[in-house]
């Protein structure tokens, strides 16, 4: 197949999962693949991570494939290295070539004797990177403009729906959905070219809704926060900044990307999303947040590139933009010391100290866990965290490790405001005459 590739798969790229969304995490590639980093720069043909990071963003030529087939051809390359030795292509011998595992068709072994050594690991998680493996080719389509779905407006208050089991009743019969994504033009082109046989129309179809599943995470997540909070989008306008947006939220994204709020909170008196970070992606998005309220019953998205602090003392502290009624932030790693470090301490104090409703979400229960523990030092008052009644569906291998358990994204999250009142610090004392709770 030649013919022509549409702008936005230019930018489609191994890896715009998170899970090395920043440079340290791109060339911690290496740590368990030596060279990982430089086989995926290669393929793409661009010399080093701000190359990548440019053509991802959409700032370059370089990187783009000339059809279809090379482009899948590629991503796949990337995931190609032994899973039990770690050799890469070129580390092997003449005539002898990676084998995939029949099963998955996603982990690579350099021979029979290392794909034994590594089945005890392997076994634990081959069924589930068959469904990683699908899943990173219909994501595809989000790029295509095939995802995502249409929704239908909530039957239910907000409050009564409570997970994905709710969300999927009050959606009806989504199979006629999912059925025209299966038939559409892309939906071929992505098989056609490929490096694996179409799976049977219904794993396809479960899929497409996990793919779908991870883009709804982030408006339900949001929709979910402002209901912890108890904020009503039927009172007053609302200002949701979303600290830390990178690839994930914003390559490819559309004005209409959280338009499943205005479909949770139907009529409400205007909703505006800006989308804050350094990562920030430019395209539609790319537009002055408001300084008063937007439409009614519609939700507004605009996006600032830069660091939160810095966005809030040039744009919130001149009125260039609304004061948020709640920040969220999707899989912020500030437990990684050097995500606090590189930005998120000036942030956080500056969330506590204004006393902003504030809501994160995590890839998993370690990073939840270790995120609480780094609020708890910066004295936050915690009010809750657990399991994400709407965390993506899509299971996310971890490209060097791929005998790992997947994470999920927005798996977990918690919510903070404000500074842990002295009250809660200190031991009772007699001559108070009142104890807060
Ligand atoms: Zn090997
Ligand atoms: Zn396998």
């Amino acid at each position: 197949m030649s013919g022509q590739i549409p702008a936005l798969p230019e930018s489609f790229a191994p890896g715009i999962d998170g899970v090395f969304s920043d440079r340290i995490g791109f060339y911690s590639l290496d740590s368990n693949v030596p060279g990982l980093s430089k086989v995926i720069l290669n393929k793409l043909n661009m010399k080093d991570y701000g190359e990548y990071r440019a053509a991802i963003e959409g700032n370059t030529k370089g990187g783009a494939f000339r059809n279809y087939k090379e482009m899948f051809q590629k991503m796949e390359e990337t995931f190609q290295f032994c899973a039990s030795c770690n050799k890469l292509p070129e580390h092997l011998s003449e005539g002898q070539t990676l084998k995939r595992c029949v099963k998955c068709l996603n982990v690579y072994y350099c021979t029979k004797e290392c794909q034994k050594k590594d089945w005890p690991q392997h076994k634990m998680f081959c069924k589930k990177l068959r469904l990683v493996a699908v899943d990173r080719l219909v994501e595809w389509l989000m790029f295509t403009g095939d995802l995502p779905l249409t929704t239908d407006k909530w039957s239910l208050p907000a409050a009564e729906v409570k997970g994905w089991d709710d969300w999927l009743a009050i959606q009806g019969n989504l199979t006629p959905r999912l059925d025209a994504i299966l038939s559409s033009t892309n939906m071929g082109a992505l098989w056609k070219n490929a490096s694996r046989p179409r799976p049977e129309d219904a794993d396809l179809r479960e899929s497409v809704w996990r793919v779908e599943s991870e883009f709804l995470s982030r408006a339900l997540s949001v929709g979910m926060a402002i209901r912890l909070f108890g904020l009503d989008p039927y009172f007053k306008p609302l200002t949701i900044h979303l600290a830390g947006a990178g690839l994930n939220e914003t390559m490819g994204a559309r004005l209409t990307d959280f338009d499943e709020l205005d479909r949770m909170f139907p009529g409400h008196k205007g909703l505006e999303v800006v989308m804050v970070g350094p990562e920030v992606v430019d395209g539609p998005i790319m537009r002055p947040p408001l300084t008063n309220f937007g439409p009614k019953t519609k939700t507004f998205i605009s996006a600032y590139k830069g660091l939160y602090h810095q966005f809030y003392e040039d744009m919130v502290e001149t009125e260039k933009a609304a004061k948020p009624d709640l920040v969220v932030g999707f899989h912020p790693g500030f437990h990684a010391t050097q995500g606090l470090g590189e930005g998120w301490l000036p942030s956080l104090l500056l969330l506590r100290d204004f006393n902003i409703p504030s809501f994160f979400t995590m890839f998993n229960e370690m990073e939840l866990n270790c995120s609480l523990q780094i609020l708890s030092e910066l004295e936050m008052h915690i009010k809750g965290s657990g399991p994400n009644p709407f965390s993506s569906q899509k299971p996310e291998q971890i490209q060097a490790c791929p005998n790992k358990p997947p994470s999920y994204c927005n798996s977990h999250f918690l919510y903070f405001q404000g500074l842990l009142e002295q009250e809660e610090l200190e031991q009772p004392d007699n001559s108070r005459t009142y104890w807060k709770v």
